[in-house]
């Protein structure tokens, strides 16, 4: 028995086909840098077959369920058919939140639809310019690709829903969502990794599928990333170390702090929550090469802390874990010895990583009891051990950091739903 995850990020889709023991079997990837088109859905759909292609009939024809992860908050209109009827709108691309101002009395203020990216306000704004036909879908990209393969329209998960205002707590649209406009073109909502259909009879001749090989729900890039850290128990949490600082923490309890940007995904009975730093590697890269960083971190001599209290920013405004827009970078004083430099930056990151996870546990989160780490960073052993001073608790690198292992994941245990 075989399970496919596949993973849309940002520059290319990859492929991941995994066996019931969770061993990966092949990968597959294409950029779509790789193609020459101006029409991005045709370029996501030509990505997604071309993936298929890539794995060979054998292993297809043993695939018994297929998830897919896109990123969070890009979406897509298309007609009755599945046809795009417009270019999608990408996670990053900001709509006019004016239009928010128009539905205040319905949409409650602080709740973490009010973000000019939100797929809500990216549906209402596309709403007010364009009119609608009747019998038109709302997608989310990853539903989108997985109807590519199963046919049907108008289902998504609640990962990919929640930034559309889906109550994962209650599990179902609250009644100020309804009150809107937009209320006919929502889209059914189940839990991610749930069997949707088998595939279309067109996919299985085409790429040689059993015929009742599954297409699940779906969910987004970087919840799939901490589906593939191998985290399962509440308190287990993976610090993201690439150019920001970016912290998960799975939990009993359901936290939120909008204005900080701290939220739940819900996770089966469980809570994944975070927040993300702008302190990170991109501060690092800055002022050390990759050969810098790699050679000063193995000569700090761990067993002599710097008295250096840093806060490593780019730029000033910092939202987690200190929510201050105007909070300015702090690098200095700057010793002559580089080695000191780097220590007491990867120090003052660890403090903030501390910091970041105790905020977590004030607002209620369960209390960190183990760290993962992913990211550029992570490779870092000295930086580890730095970490594990502060966070006092046990620092391990993730079994994987592969958004298309984690959908993988997502396909397998679907087995069991
Ligand atoms: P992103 O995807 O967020 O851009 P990556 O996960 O690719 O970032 O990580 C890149 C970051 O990793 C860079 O900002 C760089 O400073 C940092 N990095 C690279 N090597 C090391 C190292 N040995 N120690 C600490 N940080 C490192």
């Amino acid at each position: 028995m075989l399970f496919l995850g596949i993973d849309f990020g940002t520059s290319g889709g990859r492929g991941i086909v995994i066996n019931d023991k969770e061993e990966i079997i092949t990968q597959v990837n294409f950029s779509f840098h790789q193609q020459n088109t101006n029409n991005l859905a045709q370029t996501w759909k030509h990505t997604l077959y071309i993936l298929l292609e890539n794995i060979s009939t054998e292993i297809r024809n043993k695939i018994e369920a297929i998830a897919i992860n896109g990123t969070s908050s890009t979406v897509l209109f298309c007609n009755s058919k599945g046809e795009p009827i417009d270019e999608p709108i990408l996670y990053n691309d900001s709509r006019d939140v004016s239009i928010l101002e128009k539905f205040q009395n319905i949409i409650p203020q602080n709740h973490l639809v009010n973000s000019s990216t939100s797929s809500l306000v990216k549906l209402l704004s596309w709403e007010q310019i364009n009119k609608r036909e009747n019998n038109s879908y709302f997608l989310h990209q990853a539903d989108w690709l997985g109807f590519l393969l199963h046919g049907k329209l108008g289902i998504s998960d609640y990962h990919n829903a929640l930034k559309l205002g889906y109550d994962v707590e209650t599990l179902c649209y609250p009644h100020w969502l309804k009150a809107l406009p937009i209320n006919s073109v929502l889209p059914e909502i189940l839990p991610p990794g749930t069997p949707i259909k088998t595939v279309s009879n067109e996919i299985s001749e085409r790429f040689k599928f059993p015929r009742n090989c599954l297409v699940c729900t779906g969910t987004t890039d970087s919840i799939a990333a901490f589906l593939a850290s191998g985290v399962t128990q509440p308190g287990e949490g993976v610090t993201s170390l690439g150019s920001t600082l970016v912290l998960k923490l799975l939990s009993k309890t359901r936290v939120e702090d909008i204005s900080s940007g701290i939220y739940s995904h819900r996770l089966g009975n469980l809570w994944l929550t975070g927040g993300a730093s702008n302190t990170g590697g991109a501060v690092l890269k800055k002022i050390f090469s990759d050969e810098e960083l790699e050679q000063f971190s193995q000569k700090i001599n761990l067993d002599k802390p710097t008295e250096l209290d840093y806060y490593p920013l780019l730029k000033s405004g910092e939202r987690f874990p200190i929510n201050n827009p105007k909070l300015l970078p702090k690098l200095e004083p700057i010793p002559d010895n580089k080695i000191e430099f780097l220590q007491g930056l990867l120090e003052s990151m660890a403090k903030i990583e501390a910091l970041g996870y105790k905020k977590l546990q004030k607002l209620g989160a369960t209390p960190v009891s183990r760290v993962y780490t992913a990211g550029g960073g992570a490779k870092n052993k000295n930086w580890a051990k730095i970490r594990q001073y502060y966070l006092q608790v046990p620092v391990k690198i993730s079994d994987s950091t592969e958004a298309a292992y984690g959908t993988a994941l997502l396909a397998k245990r679907s087995q069991n739903k």
